[in-house]
């Protein structure tokens, strides 16, 4: 089954990009201590994300015409590897460079794409995801939200939770129903650009197990849109969102979510003067496991260049890729207990509480494990 996952390697003039990212992430994250860089995902900060985009660093992917790169994934790739190696703020663009763009792009009205793709490329503008609801989340098309039809567009009603961002973002890409009933499965439900500054919107921030509150519950009430917030065919949303869930998962976001943890224990072992054989043998298992989760991504990242949607394959990134960035912060807490009488830094000791805390949501938020392993499954003729 995955004999499709070929080897690959970056081609030149994409590895080319990485100095310039890393010169930027480097600026960025130089005065932010390693529990705050663990926070890659979530560091909200614009300023970051307009100097990516005047540097030609977003909207790779997307054609010159609309202010993108006219580049293929592998670009991308370089960019978000070094972006997250660095653990710089990521949040502001990160939904619209990955997901939102290309969804515009293949599915939106020569107007969207005008309006949108230029704003996201410039990091002007920002988006988020509105896929899950209460009672809704792996069963996506249980979704219950509904825009009904007006004379002059869409009024939407319902409630959409765990959206990442919203209370930062301009746009919300919605997945919903526009006909039938949340029994109806995947017919009927559409993807809406909702403006988050339409009257009618409660956007409530959720306090997570860290501390942070970085996504939203949001409450629709009679909220008027404009007939062009309908993104692709009506009816279509379900296949719409497929595809977009394949962006989501094929990327190496699916592997350094603890990297500046380990990359703060790497450092604690040399400052420490560590060496022993215990200690080589977990750097090595990390460092293999993460050299093989690489390369599985890279391979993923070539069907993505071929045109190919390698939906299966990706799937096994994320979940071994999940169950790796899972791994280090358990392996790292025991090893440090190990040895109670060495001296760890504060930092070191922040950054590791904060990956322990933030680690279940790994196998949760782009799909769960469970689902996941079903898809696989299926895709081995398991199922
Ligand atoms: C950090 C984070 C950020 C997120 N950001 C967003 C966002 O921006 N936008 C958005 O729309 N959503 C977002 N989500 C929501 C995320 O996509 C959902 O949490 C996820 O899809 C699971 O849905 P649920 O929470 O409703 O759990 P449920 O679907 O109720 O699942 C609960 C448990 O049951 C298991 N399960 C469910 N169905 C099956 C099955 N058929 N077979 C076996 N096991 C099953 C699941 O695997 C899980 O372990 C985010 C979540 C997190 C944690």
């Amino acid at each position: 089954m995955f004999d499709t996952l070929e080897p690959s390697s970056l081609p030149p003039e994409d590895e080319a990009l990485r100095s310039r990212v890393r010169a930027l992430a480097a600026a960025a994250t130089a005065a932010r201590p390693a529990d705050v860089r663990a926070r890659s995902w979530q560091g909200f900060d614009a300023d970051f994300s307009r100097k990516l985009g005047a540097a030609g660093l977003l909207g790779l992917t997307l054609p010159k015409a609309y202010g993108g790169g006219e580049r293929g994934p592998f670009a991308r790739f370089v960019v978000v590897e070094e972006l997250l190696s660095a653990g710089a703020p990521v949040a502001a663009h990160w939904i619209a460079d990955r997901q939102s763009a290309p969804l515009i792009l293949n599915y939106g009205t020569e107007a969207q794409r005008q309006f949108y793709l230029p704003r996201i490329c410039r990091g002007e503008l920002f988006f988020c995801i509105g896929m899950s609801e209460p009672g809704s989340g792996s069963d996506l098309a249980s979704v219950r939200t509904r825009a009904e039809r007006t004379a002059g567009g869409w009024r939407v009603n319902g409630q959409k939770i765990w959206t990442t961002g919203a209370m930062h973002c301009d746009y919300m890409i919605a997945l919903l129903r526009t006909s039938g009933s949340a029994e109806d499965r995947h017919a009927g439900l559409s993807q809406l650009i909702i403006d988050l500054k339409a009257p009618g919107i409660t956007i409530r921030p959720i306090v997570d197990l860290t501390g942070d509150a970085h996504f939203c519950e949001i409450f629709f009430e009679d909220v008027d849109l404009p007939a062009d917030a309908l993104i692709g065919a009506e009816g279509e949303g379900w296949k719409q969102v497929t595809a977009e869930l394949a962006f989501e998962r094929s990327g190496p976001e699916r592997i350094y979510s603890s990297v500046v943890l380990l990359d703060a224990w790497a450092r604690h072992l040399q400052h420490i003067g560590r060496d022993d054989p215990a200690v080589r043998a977990l750097v090595g298992d990390f460092t293999a496991r993460l050299a093989t989760l690489r390369a599985m991504s890279i391979a993923c990242t070539a069907r993505l260049a071929a045109g190919e949607s390698p939906v299966v394959e990706a799937s096994l990134v994320k979940d071994l890729g999940t169950a790796f960035e899972q791994h280090l912060p358990v392996a790292i807490g025991d090893d440090l207990a190990a040895h109670p009488d060495e001296p760890v830094s504060d930092e070191l000791y922040r950054t590791l509480t904060y990956v322990t805390h933030v680690a279940p949501s790994f196998s949760l938020r782009g799909g769960t494990r469970e689902i996941l392993r079903g898809i696989i499954a299926r895709g081995m003729g398991l199922r």
